[in-house]
């Protein structure tokens, strides 16, 4: 009797491992598929600036162009975008590497977000954009770098994605307050605004609204991805409210 109850449990332990083995197969398969993905991605990613580069270079050496200034910038724009797009991915698989590596301290946030945006206020200045912040006294225990980052590149999507076009006054309004047992950080821009087709895609990698909308933002579709990985990392969630050509709106909740 106690035979059969061993032999019994063993064979139940040998279908744990079999169904244990198959889901890590599937996993597998799906990782595999994801780095095919990733690879085509970023090789046509890089392909339309370089491609653009050699066709104003060849034009210029044969003679059909004069290298005028307006066409060394123009080539001289994607060599910066593709310098650009060559960090973010560098960022990027970062964050992929270090997955569950978080280097959490408790960090003071209202200084953190005070410093990002005394960094860009220059910018703002250039394109005639005000900041204005409401910060609560707050700290939390999150990966400093990681979150800095997170808030740069929606401070830096806000004033890229204002006063494209038109001359409005460009405002950008940051919070950060409590609310329950979560952390709020909140990016309000008065910009040209997301439209709503767009808004479930735009924390995909390499997903970019219409690239014409908002000429010069060297946008690589990064930014949103590595922000939304990080803050997935503090178990915490990012989105936004959108209304095109009034602005947007990016919501930060972290587990206090
Ligand atoms: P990019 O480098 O292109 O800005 P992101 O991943 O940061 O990449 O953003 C993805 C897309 O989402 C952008 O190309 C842009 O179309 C849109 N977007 C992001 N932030 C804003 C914003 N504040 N206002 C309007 N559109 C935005």
């Amino acid at each position: 009797y106690d035979q059969t109850l061993e032999y019994e449990s063993s064979i139940v332990e040998i279908d744990d491992l079999i169904n244990s083995i198959n889901e890590l197969s599937k996993e597998l398969y799906k990782m595999e598929n994801m780095r095919k993905k990733l690879t085509s991605d970023i090789s046509h990613e890089l392909r339309t600036p370089l491609t653009s580069i050699q066709t104003h270079l060849e034009a210029m050496i044969d003679g059909i162009w004069e290298p005028s200034p307006e066409r060394l910038n123009s080539v001289n724009e994607e060599v910066i975008r593709l310098n650009h797009l060559v960090n973010q991915l560098k960022n990027l698989t970062k964050y992929d590497s270090e997955k569950n590596k978080l280097e959490v301290s408790e960090v003071d946030l209202k200084q953190l977000i005070k410093n990002i945006i005394y960094n860009n206020q220059s910018f703002a200045f250039e394109k005639n954009i005000e900041i204005e912040y409401d910060l609560e006294e707050l700290t939390a225990r999150v990966d400093k770098e990681k979150i800095t980052q997170v808030i740069v590149n929606l401070m830096s999507n806000a004033i890229r994605y204002t006063n494209c076009n038109c001359k409005i006054e460009g405002k950008i309004i940051i919070k950060l307050y409590k609310e329950d047992d979560f952390i709020k950080i909140t990016v309000k821009d008065n910009g040209i605004g997301i439209p709503e087709e767009s808004l479930d895609y735009i924390f995909e990698r390499f997903y970019r609204v219409d690239k014409s909308r908002c000429r010069n933002t060297g946008g690589t579709g990064i930014g949103l991805t590595i922000c939304k990985s990080i803050i997935d990392l503090h178990k915490g969630k990012i989105e936004v409210k959108s209304k095109i050509n009034e602005g947007s709106e990016f919501i930060i909740t972290l587990p206090a």
